[in-house]
């Protein structure tokens, strides 16, 4: 069986970056690029322009960030295979990591799988339907976009994420509703408070939207009091879900730490896991910032930290 120093699973800036490190330090990273979590490249492949990546001061598409990442890890020897890994077995070393073709051994492993924006299944909100025509779940990536200036923009849940947004999307939007199915905000108290008494922002407790409308984009929301039953609908531009995070770790099952839900746990300082020879890097372990331009530092770190544990355990 083939067998690599280092093997990074995952395709977006944090898997290419520390693909590019570990590169140029020679250590012929082969990088799995799945899709099954989403499209090969992680989250910026649904995002339209990203405008806060530095470097690009005319912003740059998503996609096309991510192209030049994938170019630029290729270009130092990095060897990609698209193919989604299945399983991983961290019990001794080498690693064993099995894709839906390969199978191959790691002395090192890099896990830079991200996480996935929930969404929830609303009539008109689905693929195919307003998904990415108004329906977004990444205010900060796409709440800049013309189509959501000046509307009524609609943010579902009451975390931490939802009153962010909100709060982020009142540059834009002309009011900025968020929907929440209870009569209390599950966010902390000083960015509730935050939102809360921004004169853009209004709260419409228990309540859900059951449908989204409208021709080429957004137009309207129906919205539906849970504790009324009272049924209404709204001029609407955008709907931004905001109901949280699912880190791509399933495929683990079990063999690392993770927090309480489901995020890589980190070593202070350091892009180490809980397991020597494995560590992880971007969204996969970071319930906080989620940002691209965090995710590649992040990814950085975690090849610098392998190439090091590599050296201290004398595999050349
Ligand atoms: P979260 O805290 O899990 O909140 C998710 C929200 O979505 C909850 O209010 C929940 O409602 C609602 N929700 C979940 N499923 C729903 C459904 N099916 N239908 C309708 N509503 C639904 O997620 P988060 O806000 O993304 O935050 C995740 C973590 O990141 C937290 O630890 C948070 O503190 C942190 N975070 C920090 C910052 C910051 O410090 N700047 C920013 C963002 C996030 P219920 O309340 O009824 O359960």
């Amino acid at each position: 069986m083939q067998k690599r120093k280092l093997i990074i699973i995952g395709s977006g800036p944090a898997a290419h970056t520390a693909a590019i490190y570990a590169a140029r330090a020679n250590l012929a990273p082969l990088l799995y690029e799945g899709f099954q979590a989403g499209p090969a490249g992680g989250q910026l492949m649904t995002t339209t322009e990203v405008e806060n990546y530095p470097g690009f001061p005319n912003g740059i598409m998503g996609p096309e960030l991510m192209d030049n990442f994938r170019a630029q890890s290729v270009r130092f020897g990095t060897h990609i295979l698209t193919e989604d890994v299945e399983w991983v077995d961290l019990s001794k070393r080498p690693f064993k990591i099995h894709g839906s073709n390969t199978e191959v051994l790691a002395e090192a492993l890099i896990i830079a799988t991200g996480a996935t924006a929930k969404r929830l299944d609303i009539e008109g909100a689905r693929d195919g339907e307003f998904w990415q025509k108004g329906v977004t779940a990444c205010a900060v990536c796409d709440g800049a976009a013309p189509i959501f200036r000046g509307q009524p923009l609609f943010v579902i849940g009451g975390g931490d994420s939802a009153v962010e947004e909100a709060t982020f999307l009142t540059k834009y939007g002309s009011k900025i509703y968020i929907v929440h199915r209870r009569d209390e905000l599950r966010a902390s108290k000083i960015m509730a408070e935050r939102a809360l008494k921004h004169p853009k922002i209004e709260v419409l407790w228990n309540c859900v939207i059951e449908k989204v409308m409208g021709d080429s984009i957004v137009r309207k929301v129906q919205i539906k009091n849970l504790q009324t039953d009272q049924v209404e609908t709204r001029p609407a531009g955008g709907v931004f879900f905001a109901i949280g995070h699912q880190p791509n770790t399933a495929f683990l099952k079990g063999q690392l730490e993770l927090n309480e839900v489901g995020y890589i746990r980190v070593k202070n300082g350091s892009m180490a896991t809980s397991l020597p020879g494995v560590f992880a890097a971007g969204d996969v372990q970071d319930p906080t910032y989620r940002q691209a331009v965090t995710a590649a530092g992040t990814g950085c770190m975690a090849a610098l930290d392998a190439e090091k544990w590599l050296n201290h355990m004398g595999i050349e």
